[in-house]
């Protein structure tokens, strides 16, 4: 019911990397399994929630996309408090964005240490760009980080992403 779905213990998800990779929809492929070409756009910071059950208990999910506020390299405060967990996404068809994984990083590092789950998505993996995806998972590798190799148009791997995330997340409450 309405009165007690506010009491769910909220999960936070953050969906960081360059503007244009992917991040919106990767949650909007999770939280309403569909996926627009063209989307709008925004300015801000936007986050949408979907209740979601795991082993009897209900929790609020709540997934934070940065939008538009990449490009300026300037990730709010108020953007990383109480984050859960992040995904640090890059398009497997752009070098560039690879490169900048590694910036994220350090800002997460920078803002919440290194004790909150990550992964790492590469985007767009319906597009064959087999050597930035390679690129991908051997510097995940290095990090002892997860790797996803996700397609939201296609719909691989991102319900897996999520729910890695979800249950490392609940691990640590
Ligand atoms: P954001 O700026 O990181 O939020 O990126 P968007 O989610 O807005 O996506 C940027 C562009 O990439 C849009 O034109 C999307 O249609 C496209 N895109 C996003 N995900 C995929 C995907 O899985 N496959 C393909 N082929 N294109 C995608
Ligand atoms: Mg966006």
């Amino acid at each position: 019911s309405l009165s007690d779905c506010c009491d769910y213990p909220i999960i936070k998800i953050l969906i960081l990397g360059d503007q244009a990779v992917g991040k919106t929809s990767l949650m909007l492929r999770f939280i309403s399994d569909n996926f627009i070409e063209n989307h709008l756009n925004t300015l801000g910071i936007d986050f949408k929630t979907k209740n979601i059950k795991h082993k009897e208990h209900d929790y609020q999910l709540q997934i934070w996309d940065s939008a538009g506020q990449e490009r300026f390299k300037n990730i709010t405060r108020t953007y990383y408090k109480k984050a859960s967990a992040i995904i640090i996404a890059f398009d497997s068809t752009s070098i560039k964005s690879f490169e900048d994984v590694q910036n994220w990083i350090q800002n997460i590092s920078n803002e919440v240490g290194n004790k909150i789950p990550l992964a790492i998505a590469a985007t767009k993996c319906d597009i064959e760009y087999p050597e930035n995806v390679i690129k991908g998972k051997n510097f995940a590798k290095e990090r002892k980080l997860k790797y996803f190799k996700t397609s939201s148009k296609i719909d691989r791997n991102v319900k897996e992403m999520f729910w890695y995330l979800i249950e490392e997340s609940i691990k640590l409450k």
